[in-house]
């Protein structure tokens, strides 16, 4: 067998490792990477294999990575090289045409939503959170409130915002689905009033899938509601499993019991249907491999997709220096993991929409693969 196919064949493990251990790249700095905000921070989108995934370069990991890419070129294409020697070619996914584009209230399109990965049109609708000024109830690993310092978004995205940017994002980049996410307010339906204001005004202008993500309302009719406004599916997102990293991590955000978030989700597969409800879990934050295993076991029995993600540091966090778990840690849970999800049913390409579909932070797609051959 050549190398290559040598490769491809075991390309799970090749992406699991450049995803964990991060790429150097000279001039970083040039390229263009979101600093601060929810979402995949200072990460960028490489396609690789036909894979598009999510890489660290700022972490520290990354500077010291075995891997490592020429400069690319104007069509974004670099040689990958690990320990000095070239692997295969890989791609920069480069700036939508949309960001040249502003609304109808003069606020350039870029400010108000992202690309990620190659195709997915990402917003962040409220950038503050009533958790966010208080180390007592911060996620240390959050900065979403970050970018209003740097002035690179706004701090509400109003729908009719949402609904430009969405055509255009169609029409010119043809993303494929648009992914809503909120800082949670006040609000005892944490935020599902508004994201419910926001779908039903997207889904007017354009076609496309729309996930929306929150922490679970008081009310679980708004489920319904925001299914019946356009959204095909939810994410509600643990972060961390046991109470234990729960309460060092992301104090504000533990007092919603475990319990009631399993209350919530099983509610919501009533209504968006087993898949396209789905849960991030961080990785690396402290949690064993068997505590997140056995959550996701639970959470697949139910109908919840668990959505693994190596943990990435960013930048002015209180976790900025916290490491990244490492490509073996990752390994053994992506690998058990995929099987359980391709033997549910449940795998990333049956899901109708959200960042579980677009798999960009995590390989555990790739892993499904591996058990679906
Ligand atoms: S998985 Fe989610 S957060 Fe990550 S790049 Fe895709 S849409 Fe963005």
């Amino acid at each position: 067998m050549s190398s290559i196919t040598t490769l491809q064949k075991s390309h799970h493990t090749l992406l699991n490792d450049i995803q964990a251990l991060g790429i150097r790249i000279k001039n970083a700095e040039d390229l263009t990477i979101r600093k601060g905000g929810a979402g995949p921070t200072d990460h960028k989108a490489i396609t690789i294999f036909n894979t598009t995934i999510m890489v660290p370069i700022y972490s520290s990991s990354a500077k010291n990575s075995p891997f490592e890419v020429t400069e690319p070129s104007k069509m974004g294409m670099a040689s990958l090289k690990k320990d000095g020697e070239i692997i295969t070619t890989i791609r920069f996914i480069g700036e939508p045409k949309f960001y040249k584009e502003k609304s109808s209230d003069g606020i350039p399109f870029w400010k108000i939503a992202r690309l990620h990965s190659k195709d997915v049109l990402a917003t962040t609708i409220l950038q503050t959170c009533i958790r966010y000024k208080d180390k007592k109830t911060s996620c240390q690993f959050c900065a979403i409130e970050e970018s209003l310092k740097y002035d690179t978004t706004i701090a509400y995205k109003k729908p009719h915002h949402l609904a430009e940017v969405a055509k255009k994002a169609v029409e010119l980049d043809g993303v494929s689905q648009f992914i809503m996410t909120t800082g949670t307010p006040g609000s005892s339906d944490r935020g599902a009033k508004i994201l419910f204001e926001s779908v039903a005004t997207v889904a007017k202008e354009v076609s496309i899938p729309i996930q929306i993500q929150c922490e679970p309302p008081d009310d679980f009719m708004w489920f319904d509601k925001l299914k019946k406004a356009g959204a095909s599916s939810i994410g509600m997102h643990l972060e961390a499993v046991t109470e234990r990293v729960r309460n060092s991590i992301m104090p504000g955000k533990a007092t919603v019991s475990l319990l009631y978030y399993f209350k919530a989700f099983k509610a919501a597969v009533t209504i968006f249907g087993k898949g396209n409800v789905s849960t991030y879990i961080l990785a690396g934050l402290g949690d064993t491999q068997e505590e997140i295993l056995e959550m996701s076991k639970k959470l697949i029995a139910i109908g919840v997709y668990p959505f693994v993600v190596p943990f990435v540091p960013v930048r002015n966090t209180p976790l900025e220096n916290h490491r990244s778990p490492d490509k073996d840690f990752m390994h053994g849970i992506l690998d058990p993991l995929a099987f359980d999800l391709v033997r549910a049913g449940m795998t990333s390409d049956t899901l109708a929409s959200g960042c579980a579909k677009c798999g960009a932070c995590s390989t555990l797609s790739t892993f499904e693969k591996k058990h679906t051959i």
